[in-house]
C-alpha cells in the first residue's frame, strides 16, 4: 500500500533534532536488520537512547531501524518499565486479538491490526543474557509490531485497510 501523507500531517514527518525518529519512506525501515553478535557498550548506549526517544515521542515501543540503525534491537514499554530485547525471536504464539495500532515512523496514521493474543519471545536482555519472556494483550501486540520493524515490515502492511485513518497524535493521549 502506498501511503500518501495529507498536507495537514506533513509537518509530523520532518526529521529534526527534537523529533529524531526516522519516518517513511526512509529505506532503513524496509531493510532486514542484522543480528547483534555481542551486546557491547555501543548497543547499551543505543538502547538507552532509544528509551529516551520513545518516551519523548510518547510511544510504547521502538525498534533500532526507527533511529536509523539496522540492527536487531527493540524496546517495549507497555507498562511502566522499558524492556530491552536484543535479537528478539518469537518462539510461540497463541490466540488472536484485533486492536488499533499507530507507528512513530508514520505519525498520525492509525488502523486495526490482528495479532496473536499471547506469545513467548526469546532474546538477550539489557545485560546481554539469554532470556525468555511471556507476554499477552498489549505487550504481545507491541512486541510483534516492533519485531516486524526488524524485518522491514510496517503495520500498514497488515492493517485492515477499511479502518485506516489519520488523526493528529495530540488529539489523544497516545
Ligand atoms: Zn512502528
Amino acid at each position: 500500500m502506498e501511503i500518501v501523507v495529507p498536507d495537514a500531517y506533513r509537518h509530523l514527518f520532518d526529521q529534526e533534532s527534537h523529533a529524531p525518529v526516522v519516518k517513511i519512506p526512509a529505506e532503513v525501515l524496509r531493510q532486514t536488520a542484522k543480528p547483534i553478535e555481542r551486546v557491547t557498550n555501543r548497543h547499551k548506549f543505543l538502547a538507552e537512547n532509544m528509551v529516551k526517544i520513545m518516551r519523548q515521542a510518547r510511544g510504547i515501543g521502538i525498534a533500532a531501524p526507527q533511529v536509523g540503525v539496522s540492527e536487531r534491537l527493540i524496546v517495549v514499554q507497555p507498562d511502566s518499565q522499558p524492556i530491552i530485547l536484543y535479537n528478539p525471536e518469537i518462539l510461540e504464539m497463541e490466540g488472536s486479538q484485533i486492536g488499533e495500532e499507530g507507528c512513530l515512523s508514520i505519525p498520525g496514521l492509525y488502523g486495526d491490526v490482528e495479532r496473536a493474543a499471547w506469545l513467548k519471545v526469546k532474546g538477550l536482555d539489557r545485560k546481554g543474557r539469554e532470556s525468555t519472556w511471556e507476554m499477552e494483550g498489549m505487550a504481545a501486540r507491541v512486541v510483534l509490531h516492533e519485531v516486524d520493524h526488524l524485518d522491514g515490515v510496517l503495520f500498514t502492511d497488515k492493517v485492515d485497510a477499511a479502518t485506516l485513518h489519520w488523526r493528529l497524535p495530540d488529539e489523544e493521549d497516545e
